[in-house]
């Protein structure tokens, strides 16, 4: 990709897909001209959800007069571990995508002739977070270029996901499964993972196991989000709920530690869901800090600065 140049970003989810046409200016802006989302349905199964795909390049593209042929290229994102070499998913959660070659069969369907990417989800919020969003607003504080930035992308949703930019690029590793923080184990949890292990961050870190935890508890089930309004405010839940939250941000303490003992990274930059609640960023960086082994590491902990676009942006970046 140039400067300039026009792509489409497509962010493929378990619930939606969200397809933009984005315009690159000069590096450091971008224009979003077209931007639209539809229902994943994924119990159509994986036909359908190219088909989707295809449908929704089309329809950022017919902002073009030249339509599609004015697009050089098209990155597309995806929930789960995608093969750097053959960009196909090999793991995930949606499973009907698991060794389907997406990008070849839009490909087909478009008969587009510019290239298709694919990456995993994770590394394309870090990726977009770090060369547009929070790692601007680091760059410009401390007049570390961006292309120079070491950042790590968080993400608390209803799974734990991650990605490491390094320098301006993506780290996917060998297999693409580089960075899979979730299944990074934390500590003992009651709970199994999905991928059948004990103590994953995911079983500590994510709104579900907010939600779990709760209900452990109390034999209760509420949002995450109730439980944090819950730990907030004085009512029958507020001595557990405060529970709970308390060792979430315990937990997330030490995972970040644990990240910035492995990676130091300049910052971290945290998405999904429960990154939203301003509850967890009060005094996190100093109890970080308290687990490092280097205690005058200089890093910042940011909540994302893109919001939900997040996901488009960071797929465009590869087209
Ligand atoms: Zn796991």
């Amino acid at each position: 990709m140039h400067e300039y140049d026009i792509v489409i970003g497509v962010d493929v989810g378990g619930t939606k897909i969200e397809a933009a046409l984005i315009r690159f200016l000069n590096g450091q802006e971008l224009e979003v001209k077209k931007r639209v989302r539809r229902a994943t349905e994924r119990e159509k199964g994986a036909d359908h959800i190219i088909k989707v795909i295809a449908e929704l390049c089309q329809e950022v593209a017919s902002k073009n007069p030249e339509g599609l042929k004015a697009v050089v290229g098209i990155g597309i994102c995806l929930p789960g571990i995608v093969d750097p070499i053959s960009k196909i998913m090999t793991t995930g959660n949606t499973q009907m995508l698991v060794g389907v070659d997406v990008a070849s069969k839009v490909q087909k369907i478009l008969n587009f002739e510019g290239h298709i990417n694919v990456a995993n989800d994770a590394n394309c919020f870090a990726l977009a977070e770090t060369l547009y969003g929070a790692g601007v607003a680091h760059a410009n504080k401390t007049n570390i270029p961006i292309k120079g930035l070491i950042g790590i992308g968080i993400i608390l949703g209803t799974g734990v996901g991650g990605g490491l930019i390094f320098q301006g690029k993506m780290f996917e590793g060998a297999n693409g499964s580089a960075i899979e923080i979730g299944h990074s184990i934390l500590g003992q949890s009651d709970e199994t993972c999905y991928c059948n292990n004990n103590g994953h961050a995911e079983q500590f870190l994510s709104g579900t196991a907010i939600e779990n935890h709760f209900y452990k508890l109390t034999q209760n089930k509420f949002h995450s989000d109730q439980i944090f309004e819950f730990s907030h405010a004085h009512g029958p839940h507020h001595l557990i709920a405060k529970k709970c939250i308390d060792e979430f941000k315990s937990h997330l303490a030490q995972f970040i530690a644990n990240l910035s003992n492995l990676y130091d990274p300049h910052f971290f930059v945290l998405g999904g869901g429960v990154s939203l609640q301003k509850e967890i960023y009060v005094g996190l960086e100093e109890q970080v800090r308290l687990k490092l082994f280097n205690k005058n590491a200089n890093f910042k902990i940011y909540q994302h600065a893109l919001g939900d676009s997040s996901g488009v942006i960071g797929a465009a970046l590869l087209a």
